[in-house]
């Protein structure tokens, strides 16, 4: 099973500068199948740049109504479809991304939605699917019906916070994750409003103690602050395994093994090619 991250970047003003890339991340070999997670913008761009094939998708998931989330899921969607012409594949995503609500979405259209199961996910719903459980995850943030997603294999449990504010019970959402995934749009010591700041997720990788905390979605404020140095003190603090993750990085689930020189490598493979 391979993790891999096309966009770290989020936020409206690391998205509209495109100073990190914003394609969300994949997770392939899924219960032998292929996920794409929170399609930003670029992120079928930012699929081809690293080698991985969005027409080899099984499902996309979108966390809520926020352009950094969703903005290439159509395209993505035709991807997985064969351009709309096979009835294939999975949308799962909070009720704003997949019906509206309120001011919020539906960030799919009718005829996006036409070909593939539609699953709307709340928070603390679980559902079964082919090869492993897929639960919400309770959000705090700007759309009232954003999730976040906690999966289980039955030999791995992946979380995922997506964009929230820290709350007490945010623990028990991502309880006994081996790897937790967190949107941390801010540093040390620069709290905001709706999002997780390092000393936030500090907190929630003490309460969970994953075997690897990965954290993704930044913003300008913790760009400027140095994310390596900040994920080294975190790993300090805490005895986890933190990383900072970086724009086309790799990780093997099976070997839980950090495959650094990614994206260079694919890089160079798609230089050669053209
Ligand atoms: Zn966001
Ligand atoms: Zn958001």
């Amino acid at each position: 099973m391979d993790l891999s991250f096309l966009g770290t970047g989020g936020g409206r003003f690391t998205t509209i500068s495109q100073k990190l890339m914003t394609g969300g991340f994949r997770i392939d070999g899924l219960g032998g199948l292929n996920y794409h997670f929170d399609p930003g913008p670029g992120a079928l761009i930012r699929s081809y740049q690293f080698g991985i094939n969005p027409s080899i998708l099984d499902g996309i998931f979108i966390s809520h109504a926020h352009t950094d989330h969703y903005t290439d899921a159509e395209i993505l969607i035709e991807a997985m479809t064969s351009g709309m012409t096979k009835n294939r594949g999975i949308i799962i995503g909070s009720k704003s991304v997949i019906d509206g609500y309120k001011k919020w979405g539906p960030c799919v259209s009718k005829y996006h939605k036409s070909q593939s199961t539609n699953l709307i996910l709340g928070s603390n719903k679980t559902k079964e699917l082919k090869g492993f459980k897929i639960k919400g995850t309770k959000t705090i943030h700007g759309d009232p019906t954003g999730v976040g997603f906690q999966i289980d294999d039955g030999n791995l449990k992946i979380s995922y916070t997506s964009d929230t504010k820290y709350f007490e019970d945010l623990k028990n959402h991502h309880k006994k994750a081996d790897i937790l995934i967190a949107n941390v749009l801010r540093p040390f010591g620069k709290p905001i409003h709706g999002h997780m700041d390092a000393n936030e997720f500090l907190n929630l990788v003490n309460d969970i103690q994953p075997k690897i905390a990965i954290m993704a979605h930044f913003g300008f404020n913790f760009i400027k602050a140095n994310p390596q140095k900040i994920a080294e003190t975190i790993k300090k603090e805490t005895g986890v395994d933190v990383i900072a993750s970086f724009d086309g990085m790799n990780i093997n689930l099976d070997k839980i093994a950090i495959d650094s020189s990614y994206n260079i490598i694919q890089l160079e493979n798609n230089c050669k090619n053209k």
